[in-house]
């Protein structure tokens, strides 16, 4: 029975964890909006489900393409939708290490995460649940103290955090960014920054009661993830649920299976 009273859009959720929540959150009573960048691939993932007896909408969403999400945003305005939940589930890990590496896993992982929200919350209702999805990589212990430092700092702003993370893939282009204090790898510091966006989005969205946290879903079996992962796709993806459910009103957090983790 869909409660049509409660309205989830989950990013990537063609498949792996994105289609794994999308499938948990329909089962537990919401309406279900299904984001996937190939349109085709979502309208075969929503089939999939509702041949379950879960009932997902397709709707076409890459997070990197601006007129793709000003396209999704439209279309929901249209339709009256207003969304109790958002979770930014879209992500790539690509191997190797380079600039056009770092740029474009932090294009998905990072400004995807930041675009897709800024548009879809003018369509969020206040009391609403955003869930950026996140990794136990981008631990703070993986950046150098001072920039740890200015991670943590109370007094991050927006704008200086996106400045941080586009300063990361200049300093990877011209090979300076070991002795910057960043690691050699653009997944983790593009979930370092998943992680400090929701310590400055929670506050800012504070007044509207919207809650942000971050969740990572452990090491999970998907194409991601790899066979020889820990965690079935279910039990990832319930950690995500619970944040997206979030029934305790946390917010500027970050979680693994309901519980705090450290930064
Ligand atoms: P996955 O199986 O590789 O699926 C990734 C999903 O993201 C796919 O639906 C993919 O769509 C989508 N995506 C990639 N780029 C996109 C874009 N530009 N716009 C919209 N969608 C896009 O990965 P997963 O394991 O399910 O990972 C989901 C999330 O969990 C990611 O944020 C990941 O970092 C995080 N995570 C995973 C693990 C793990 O062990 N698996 C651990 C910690 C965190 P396409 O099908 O079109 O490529």
């Amino acid at each position: 029975m869909v409660d049509s009273n409660r309205t989830a859009l989950v990013t990537g959720g063609n498949r792996g964890l994105g289609l794994e929540t999308c499938r948990q959150l329909a089962r537990a009573g919401l309406r279900v909006i299904l984001g996937s960048r190939d349109e085709p691939a979502g309208r075969a993932a929503a089939a999939r489900l509702a041949k379950e007896g879960a009932h997902a909408e397709p709707c076409a969403l890459d997070v990197t393409d601006t007129a793709s999400i000003a396209g999704a945003a439209a279309r929901l305005a249209r339709e009256g939708t207003r969304l109790d939940v958002l979770v930014n589930n879209a992500g790539i890990a690509l191997s190797g290490f380079d600039a056009e590496v770092a740029r474009r896993t932090l294009a998905v992982n990072f400004f995807g995460a930041l675009d897709v929200t800024d548009a879809l919350l003018p369509l969020m209702r206040d009391g609403g649940n955003i869930v950026m999805v996140s990794s136990g990589m981008g631990e703070l212990s993986e950046v150098s103290p001072p920039l740890r430092q200015r991670l943590l700092d109370e007094g991050l702003t927006r704008d200086a955090l996106v400045e941080l993370m586009r300063s990361f893939v200049r300093d990877v282009e011209r090979g300076t960014h070991a002795e910057a204090g960043w690691p050699s790898s653009a997944y983790r510091v593009s979930k370092v920054g998943l992680n400090a966006l929701v310590r400055v989005l929670a506050p800012a969205l504070a007044p509207r009661r919207i809650h942000v946290n971050a969740v990572c879903p452990g090491w999970v079996r998907t194409d991601m993830g790899g066979r020889g992962a820990s965690r079935d796709v279910a039990t990832g993806a319930a950690s995500i649920v619970w944040g997206a459910l979030n029934a305790g009103g946390e917010t500027g957090g970050f979680f693994r299976d309901g519980r705090r983790i450290a930064w």
